[in-house]
């Protein structure tokens, strides 16, 4: 319950309170958190208070991020008795802001970025189009949660223009390679998670450890040009197919506040190595929609993932691979069993075989202008949604 005004059909309640940064006209950015269809400016509130809150000051939540765990919760204990206690609305008040009239900033300086490929449904959907004649899953897969590390100086804000990659693509029936712009350019719906603490270059984050290093999540949208892929990723995986453009959502939702949405991990056959292994690992219950051009065309669903991000961290750092404050590492695609649960445009039109309708127009991928927007929210036992908010990106023409 919150005395703040919350509308109807808001992605943001008062249990969600992701942070983000903000910038209203000329006003230096800072951080922000998120009710309803309003931004609690926190900086002044907290200096009203007389709270050590400097970190709210700052032009992106690296600071507030490396405070760590306690920090997190105690800065949480503190949002949720600002909207929830009808006392504090005389020092909260002055300081809401109307979303409609601020600028999102992208949320934090990205340090290091890794994305996985943890559904067991796209890696089958992916095997059976780029290697039809084999496995659709390659034998490592179901051992480790398999990524590659990407490029992070190319992550951007949603509402960010994505301009069409060119590069080269040699399609199977074609004797030689060619030059130009991506002619089967592509989304992946992904959940992001945002790392707070550093770990120690030589050591190692166990699973247990996950939520001492991982303070919450984006959406993201890892745009994929198909062709520039299939040609260029054997034998050393995804390159510049995918480094032009990764979008992210503007609010960071805590793990915290998702913790009632956690569910089980599903069962993991074979066993996995004693490093990845736990009987307490979970998923989230958090359903995403596709819109393509504003018509709803997929709802993937994260409870479905193979393998938990506790493990997908725990396995980044076996080696001895430190992880720094700013670091994302993603789901990789999520796509469920379904064919109206798929993640990538490359899995609903499988291979461009099959067309989809949108707006009354048979569709494979993208379009120039066209625009996709990524919701998700995530449900709890006791009925309550706590939303996620959306990362969207336009198209625009190959330079
Ligand atoms: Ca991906």
């Amino acid at each position: 319950m919150t005395w703040i005004d919350i509308p109807a059909n808001s992605q943001f309640g008062a249990e969600s309170l992701p942070l983000g940064i903000f910038r209203v006209g000329d006003e230096e950015p800072r951080m922000g958190a998120a009710i309803g269809d309003q931004v609690i400016d926190l900086a002044p509130v907290a200096s009203a208070q007389m709270l050590d809150g400097a970190h709210f000051a700052e032009p992106t939540l690296n600071a507030f991020l490396a405070l760590g765990r306690p920090a997190w919760h105690a800065t949480r204990e503190w949002l949720l008795d600002l909207v929830r206690n009808e006392n504090n609305r005389d020092a909260v008040e002055p300081h809401l802001i109307p979303q409609s009239q601020v600028t999102m900033q992208l949320p934090f300086e990205v340090a290091d970025y890794v994305d996985f490929y943890a559904s067991e449904h796209h890696a089958s959907n992916v095997g059976k189009l780029f290697r039809p004649d084999a496995e659709p899953l390659l034998p490592n897969w179901k051992h480790l949660p398999v990524g590659y590390h990407g490029r992070a100086g190319t992550v951007v804000a949603s509402g960010t223009d994505i301009i069409r990659p060119s590069g080269q693509r040699k399609a199977p029936a074609d004797s030689d390679p060619t030059y130009g712009p991506s002619l089967r350019l592509d989304i992946e719906v992904e959940l992001g998670y945002v790392v707070g603490v550093p770990s120690t270059l030589g050591s190692r984050v166990a699973v247990d450890d996950f939520k001492d290093h991982v303070y919450g999540v984006v959406l993201l949208n890892d745009w994929s040009a198909r062709d520039i892929q299939a040609w260029e990723y054997v034998p050393l995986g995804p390159f510049l197919g995918k480094s032009f453009a990764t979008s992210i959502s503007p609010w960071v939702v805590s793990l915290e506040a998702l913790e009632p949405a956690e569910v089980a991990l599903g069962k993991q056959e074979p066993a996995v190595l004693p490093y990845l292994a736990n009987d307490r690992l979970t998923n989230l219950d958090i359903t995403f929609e596709v819109y393509w051009n504003g018509e709803l065309v997929s709802s993937p669903p994260y409870r479905e993932m193979y393998w938990s991000a506790a493990q997908m961290l725990a396995h980044l750092s076996v080696n001895g691979a430190s992880v720094r404050t700013g670091d994302l590492f993603a789901s990789g695609t999520v796509s469920g069993a379904e064919k109206n649960q798929r993640g990538s445009f490359l899995e609903l039109s499988w291979g461009g075989r099959e067309p989809i309708t949108v707006k009354g127009e048979e569709r494979t991928f993208l379009a120039d202008g066209d625009e996709v927007t990524i919701t998700a929210t995530a449900a709890t036992p006791g009925g309550t949604t706590i939303g996620l908010g959306s990362v969207t990106g336009r198209i625009l023409p190959a330079i």
